[in-house]
């Protein structure tokens, strides 16, 4: 099945370091890091998307599957066809998506999941705190009113964790998610440095 992307998940709770350790590991060549936030926030928020997009997140609310999935799809096609995204070398990880079951069963026929990679982060409070950080570094009105940040906690809990449920056990992973980045990133490494050497000898289509 090799028209699909091969990828790492990562996933875990608003705050537990997903972003960071994401945009860390799209630096390493041979990753290709794709955030679908990010590419929520790089809309323009006057389109109509973008204006779904504000409408949403700034109540701390999921954007509806479908929309969801559209969009990651024509980005994804985008950055493959500028070859930003060169699926037959780069490993792909994604990050903040899918976020519901639904989004997970939308994305099956696109996607080849080598691992999710589970960041936990036992303490929420640690986690709000790192998000009213990021808020005010990054300008995030999601992050910033303590209200918000709650609805993205119940959200979390109610429609994304049971995605875990989706994927087999055997491909799932939990790397603890306390401490500083360098310190997550080696456990981080520890996983999927082996994936990424396996697809850099073994390439789709070779
Ligand atoms: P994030 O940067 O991952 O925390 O996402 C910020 C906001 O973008 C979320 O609170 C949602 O409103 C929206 N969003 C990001 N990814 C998704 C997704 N996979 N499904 C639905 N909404 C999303």
């Amino acid at each position: 099945m090799s028209d699909r992307y091969r990828c790492i998940l990562l996933f875990g709770a608003p705050g537990a370091g997903k972003g960071t350790q994401g945009k860390i590991l799209g630096h390493i060549p041979g990753f290709f890091h794709l955030a679908c936030g990010d590419v929520f926030r790089s809309l323009d928020l006057t389109s109509p998307l973008g204006r779904k997009f504000m409408e949403y997140s700034s109540r701390g609310e999921l954007v509806p599957d479908e929309l969801t999935v559209e969009m990651w799809k024509q980005n994804m096609h985008a950055q493959t066809v500028l070859s930003l995204f060169k699926p037959a070398q780069d490993l792909l990880i994604l990050d903040g998506i899918p976020r519901t079951t639904t989004q997970a069963k939308a994305l099956e026929k696109h996607l080849e999941v080598l691992m999710v990679l589970h960041l936990v982060c036992p303490d929420e409070k640690e986690m709000m705190h790192r998000m009213r950080r990021r808020a005010l570094k990054e300008n995030r009105l999601d992050d910033a009113d303590e209200k918000v940040i709650r609805r993205r906690f119940e959200v979390y809990h109610r429609e994304t964790a049971p995605v875990l449920g989706f994927y087999p056990k055997s491909i799932v992973h939990e790397v603890p998610a306390t401490g500083s980045p360098a310190m997550v990133l080696m456990k981080v490494l520890d996983m999927v440095a082996p994936l990424q050497d396996h697809h850099f000898r073994n390439p789709l289509n070779a």
